[in-house]
């Protein structure tokens, strides 16, 4: 993520960003096409391979007849009342933005100053960390060495300046969720007047009873906000929708930073048709949960690591069979799939590999198998 300032230019003249900006490297994207494969396939960014519902694809085209030259509804209400109902939630609690990632920016824009600590927890977000850069704020990581957000780790991060703490749950690349008790007990002792910010992107594939979204801990109390979106399970990535769950005071703080318009009108149409196909869901859901256990056993048997996930992508670790993580990943893309390298600070030789479809889950087990015998 730093910068190499030693071959930046330098021109004293020229207008300078804030000095956190200069602190970032522009967003690199996952590999989204391979030499000389023509349809490659992409399981390297957690995508639904299962699309949207067709009642979503069907409301998108609707709007383009309706009349793309309106402005979208910027109080959002048919889908807030869309997601309060599926979910049992306070739609006045609700507001969508442009991904979840809009809504975690605007948050920390609406509640960190430069100077401000930020705990992030190991494996959450990766654009969490540029946000809170970008403010000036400074990014403490708390070490996820269990695989999954540790209340004790985070809370021995906590100083006078720390102002809100960011996990995923399930988390990303691991796919594995803090359990509920804990998660309350995180919450219970943090000082009140530190934000708790829970991303539960993948939380639509959790059927565990130990599981705790955050909506519960939003209705208790004034520091804690969920995030959810609609790009996984839902398949809507391409649409750029999400929503958060928040007290009364940080929707007020959001509202008043937020750009009117900030959740399109195809957006909203497509992911209240979505959230309301509640068996559309509800089939996804099992498959990704079925196909990712057929996965773990075929990659078990294989002799390779397969860390145990809940969301709709998995870790692959290598080094018990004592190859590498990039001669597997090499061998995928010679066999026309996209894995995901785990970055440095990840766990260390793992590739992460999306569930897709039944074919392609077979595409990736035979490709892997012969991967072992190579
Ligand atoms: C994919 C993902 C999101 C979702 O981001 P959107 O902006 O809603 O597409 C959020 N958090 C994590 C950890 C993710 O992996």
């Amino acid at each position: 993520m730093t910068l190499d300032l030693a071959n930046a230019p330098v021109l004293i003249d020229a207008p300078q960003p804030v000095p956190g900006v200069l602190k970032l490297a522009p967003y690199k994207q996952g590999k989204m096409a391979l030499d000389g494969v023509d349809q490659p396939l992409k399981l390297s960014s957690n995508e639904s391979m299962n699309g949207p519902s067709p009642r979503a694809i069907a409301a998108y085209r609707a709007l383009a007849d309706a009349g793309l030259q309106l402005y979208p509804d910027g109080s959002q209400r048919a889908l807030r009342q869309a997601i309060a109902d599926e979910f049992d939630l306070d739609a006045d609690r609700i507001l969508c933005g442009n991904g979840s990632d809009e809504l975690i920016q605007l948050l920390m824009r609406a509640y960190l100053a430069p100077g401000d600590d930020v705990v992030l927890s190991q494996y959450s977000f990766g654009m969490a960390i540029v946000h809170a850069t970008s403010i000036g704020a400074n990014p403490i990581i708390a070490e996820e060495p269990r695989l999954r957000p540790d209340a004790d780790i985070i809370l021995a991060r906590i100083t006078d300046r720390t102002r809100m703490v960011v996990l995923a749950s399930p988390n990303n690349p691991v796919g594995q969720y803090i359990p509920r008790t804990e998660l309350r007990r995180l919450r219970a002792e943090l000082p009140r007047d530190v934000i708790l910010l829970i991303d539960s992107a993948y939380a639509d594939y959790v059927t565990e009873a130990d599981y705790e979204p955050g909506s519960s801990l939003v209705e208790g109390g004034d520091n804690c906000v969920m995030t959810r979106t609609f790009s996984k399970l839902y398949g809507l990535a391409g649409l750029r929708i999400g929503w958060m769950y928040a007290p009364f005071t940080m929707i007020d703080a959001v509202q008043r930073i937020r750009t009117p318009f900030n959740a399109n009108a195809a957006a909203l149409a497509a992911a209240e048709a979505a959230v309301r196909d509640h068996a559309y869901a509800a089939q996804v859901r099992a498959s990704n949960n079925s196909e990712r256990a057929r996965i773990a056993a075929a990659v078990t048997a294989l002799g390779f690591e397969f860390i145990p996930s809940f969301a709709n992508f998995y870790l692959i670790r290598f080094a018990p069979s004592g190859r590498t993580a990039a001669a597997a990943g090499a061998w995928l893309e010679a066999n026309g799939i996209i894995p995901r390298p785990v970055n440095a600070g990840g766990p260390e030789q793992c590739l992460r590999i999306s569930v897709g479809l039944p074919e392609h889950n077979d595409q990736v087990i035979a490709a892997l198998t012969t991967f072992a015998r190579s």
